[in-house]
């Protein structure tokens, strides 16, 4: 194929010179080896261009199987070759399950589309925006068990309440009782023996009743002291808590998006994931873009340009397949198109 064009161009251009040298008069040496150095250079531009042709439309044709294997893991990603693989078949099988084929993508030693985990500052970031996560989380569930508890010391204070309103009136209502009785029988000047001796009962009784309304009333407010502490503390962690989500909206939150992988040529480079789920959406949409799929607009599909909103389990969403339908399973017109798309596509850099 390379060869043909170069033989026709030459000849066709010699023809054209014996024409014009139609005197019998030999063309100039030097003006015949520029000719040739023209006619060369022309060639192999047209031989580039056929080729550099071929090269785009094979690689816009969408040859299932696309087969992959696993370059460079940095060892700070703390994943295993394995680990790698395992979450790639996971990525291969949301095409592959949503499409109902199982020849889209398939792993190969030394496949020349190579995944590559590129450790840089990305990671970095998404590390620490997980601990910090992490940390809020703690942090909010300890806050929960200060409200449940604080709740459940309230609610026994409420108990108790009830129930030393209820002791209180009585030995008040008995005490008010027993020195009306005890004034009754001095200002008659003293009570019998038999009468002295019931009011001495019942006075121990209510020296006991009053004992036990003083206790409860210890009981309450070291209830109270229990109750305020823990509202001290709750109010600090949630003043700590809002501290550092503020802290995080500033520094994280606002930050530009930054790309998580990309599909160049015969490469996919991961750069950073959070989670096993996030490494599986970043693989199957990088796997996507290798069929030559671009992006497509609906945000719960694996081709939306950003993450966030797709379904917890991954799966196509009617975009993500209509796409594929027009990348792979083109008629010809739109095949003989696909090298410009592709040239377009490859001209701007994909995320
Ligand atoms: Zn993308």
């Amino acid at each position: 194929m390379a060869q043909s064009p170069r033989v026709e161009k030459e000849s066709l251009v010699v023809s054209f010179i014996n024409n014009k040298g139609a005197q019998a008069k030999p063309a100039p040496l030097c003006y015949n080896i520029f000719m040739r150095f023209i006619i060369g250079l022309l060639s192999l531009v047209l031989v580039g261009a056929v080729v550099n042709y071929w090269l785009m439309s094979d690689a816009a044709m969408c040859r299932l199987p696309v087969q992959y294997s696993i370059g460079q893991i940095d060892s700070r990603f703390n994943l295993t070759n394995e680990e790698a693989k395992a979450t790639l078949a996971e990525a291969e099988k949301v095409w592959e399950d949503s499409l109902g084929r199982d020849d889209i993508f398939e792993y190969k030693d030394n496949a020349n589309l190579r995944i590559n985990f590129v450790y840089d500052e990305r990671q970095v970031q998404t590390n620490e925006i997980t601990n910090i996560l992490d940390d809020l989380s703690m942090r909010g569930e300890a806050n929960e068990v200060l409200v449940e508890l604080h709740k459940r010391l309230v609610d026994k204070y409420e108990e108790y309440e009830a129930k030393y309103e209820t002791l209180r009136t009585a030995y008040e209502k008995n005490l008010t009782a027993y020195n009306a009785e005890v004034d009754k029988y001095n200002r008659a000047g003293g009570a019998p023996k038999d009468i002295y001796d019931q009011l001495e009962l019942r006075k121990k009784s209510l020296d006991k009743d009053r004992d036990e309304v003083n206790s409860m009333g210890n009981t309450m407010s070291q209830l109270v002291d229990q109750i305020n502490s823990i509202s001290e503390k709750g109010n600090e962690l949630i003043q700590e808590y809002n501290t550092k989500v503020n802290r995080f909206n500033d520094n994280y939150i606002n930050d530009e998006e930054y790309t998580q992988g990309d599909y160049k040529k015969k490469e996919i480079n991961v750069y950073s994931f959070s989670d096993h789920h996030e490494l599986e959406l970043v693989l199957a949409h990088e796997l996507g873009h290798s069929l030559s799929i671009d992006h497509v607009n609906n945000p719960e599909s694996i081709m939306y340009y950003l993450m966030g909103q797709q379904p917890e389990k991954l799966t196509l969403s009617a975009e993500d397949i209509d796409a594929f339908n027009a990348s792979c399973n083109q008629g010809w017109v739109s095949r003989l198109l696909t090298p410009l798309k592709t040239m377009y596509n490859y001209l701007n850099y994909k995320k």
